[in-house]
């Protein structure tokens, strides 16, 4: 089979945080029953007028700063005419035309494996309206929800030639540009229910050829995962059709996430003509200099910036410092428990381990907070408990086994380790002749292992270290046992 090429470019939906719609009142919300958000505004009932959502305009200019964008001094916002039932209007209100978009001809970066970046770049990100939502009834017949209709909705662009070559990179493009869009505060970035959504258009062509092959378009990635798997199944798919000498469909397809395949949804004859003009009802918008500088002084700093600097500044790698950037509530909780005095690579290998495990086996993942926000609900976890917790390890008082069970023991009540371990009697055995005791116990009762590792199975040792670690709970000093034991053993 000849060498393809995959090159992929992506469209990414990314509904605002807002309180309320886009240009009535009507707030913004997940779930509910249909039709309870709705007004003649969103329904588009005659002689109504829209008023624009300023906060949303401002949060896609941010979106557009952060991705190094171009902010046109003019933009105003279009009709896209077509007729369907999930949007009430006959059109919906979004931004057409290449420097018309609030941001135009940006780039985003994403890691590479040697530690470098590369640009992605972004042709551009633009303000509309979200449609409703089609529902097809189990027992037949169809029904429209259109709590979702008008929601602000950011979408974003990447250039074409595609620079993604790769489902890797493309699941970086996701990762980066969700981590970016929740550190700026425009959307809560849950791909599963849809706040985020994603449709990577995808083909593929011979190694060396410079014409780009037809494009399918992917939908229903609700996960990482499925951006990537979605990607290299159709990437997959398509070349095993060249190689047979078939021609491809420009269509959209589906993405199956049990079955892991793609399936067809329709075929794209040609382009759509949506009729865009300039929305009558709305105003053009005008964006002073001033204006724009002060959104752009607003950014804070963004995620693979934050993660370099972890790298360079604490000696973490670059896997650990993902981790910790990936959430802003987590890098937020790492950067003030440094500030109190925590050693980063103890505090960053705590962080990403037990303490992650414990939110995620408690269901509480974003709801901890490096603040002292004690009404908040979730951990009760707060710097101070890990940075006593690493010194009570370092200064020899618990074991790094025995440390787990007291972290566990602090998530959950708000106790300080040095409290608990009290308390729990916790602290390491070290003394020699409460150590030499429980040694004798267990060579008394295990005569045969003993007389083996006489006869020259010195493997053993481990299972008589695992013994005595069982009769005290896991408090003996590990290497006070070996030694107590060794000696014991050699009479
Ligand atoms: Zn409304």
């Amino acid at each position: 089979m000849a060498e393809y090429v995959v090159s992929v470019g992506m469209e990414v939906h990314a509904e605002l945080m807002t309180e309320s719609k886009m240009f009535c009142r009507c707030p913004v919300a997940f779930g509910g029953m249909p039709n309870t958000r709705t007004c003649p505004v969103c329904l588009g009932l005659p002689g109504t007028l829209p008023v624009p959502n300023e906060r949303a305009v401002d949060m896609v200019m941010k979106a557009a700063l952060a991705l190094n964008c171009t902010v046109p001094t003019d933009s105003v916002f279009h009709r896209k005419n077509y007729f369907y039932p999930d949007q009430p209007k006959g059109y919906q209100v979004s931004q057409y035309g290449d420097t018309n978009p609030i941001g135009y001809n940006g780039y985003l970066e994403i890691p590479t494996s040697d530690g470098g970046t590369k640009q992605i770049k972004i042709r551009r990100v633009h303000l509309e309206e979200d449609t409703g939502k089609l529902m097809h009834f189990p027992g037949g017949g169809s029904g429209v929800d259109y709590n979702r209709a008008g929601v602000p909705l950011m979408e974003i662009v990447t250039e074409f030639p595609p620079d993604i070559e790769s489902s890797e990179e493309a699941r970086e493009y996701m990762v980066q540009l969700r981590a970016i869009l929740i550190y700026i505060g425009v959307c809560d970035g849950k791909l599963e229910q849809g706040s985020m959504r994603c449709e990577p258009n995808i083909s593929v062509r011979p190694k060396g050829s410079e014409t780009y092959g037809t494009k399918s378009e992917l939908k229903n990635l609700n996960s990482f995962k499925s951006v990537q798997l979605g990607i290299e199944f159709e990437a997959k798919r398509q070349s095993e059709l060249l190689e047979k000498g078939e021609t491809l469909l420009q269509e959209t397809r589906g993405w199956n996430e049990q079955t892991q395949s793609s399936y067809p949804m329709r075929v794209k004859e040609s382009e759509a003509d949506y009729r865009y003009f300039p929305c009558p009802d709305l105003i053009p918008m005008h964006f002073t200099d001033e204006k724009i500088q002060s959104v752009r002084e607003s950014l804070p700093e963004l995620p693979l910036a934050k993660q370099r600097r972890y790298e360079k500044e604490f000696g973490l790698s670059s896997y650990d410092a993902g981790v910790l950037v990936s959430e802003q509530y987590w890098a937020h909780f790492f950067e003030e428990t440094i500030k109190q005095g925590g050693e980063a690579k103890a505090i960053c290998n705590w962080m990403n381990g037990e303490f992650a495990r414990l939110l995620n086996e408690t269901g509480q993942v974003g709801t901890v907070d490096g603040l002292a926000v004690e009404d908040k609900p979730g951990s009760k976890i707060r710097p101070a408990h890990l940075i006593e917790l690493v010194s009570l390890i370092e200064s020899g008082k618990i074991s790094g086994k025995i440390a787990k069970t007291v972290f566990e023991e602090c998530f959950g009540t708000g106790k300080m380790p040095s409290a608990v371990v009290e308390e729990q009697g916790l602290t390491v055995i070290n003394d020699s002749s409460a150590i030499d005791a429980v040694v004798q116990q267990v060579l008394a009762a295990n005569p045969t292992q003993v007389a083996q590792f006489k006869e020259g199975k010195e493997s053993l040792i481990g299972f008589f270290v695992g013994q005595v670690m069982r009769q005290t709970e896991g408090r003996a000093d590990p290497k006070t046992v070996q030694d107590a034991l060794r000696a014991a053993l050699r009479e």
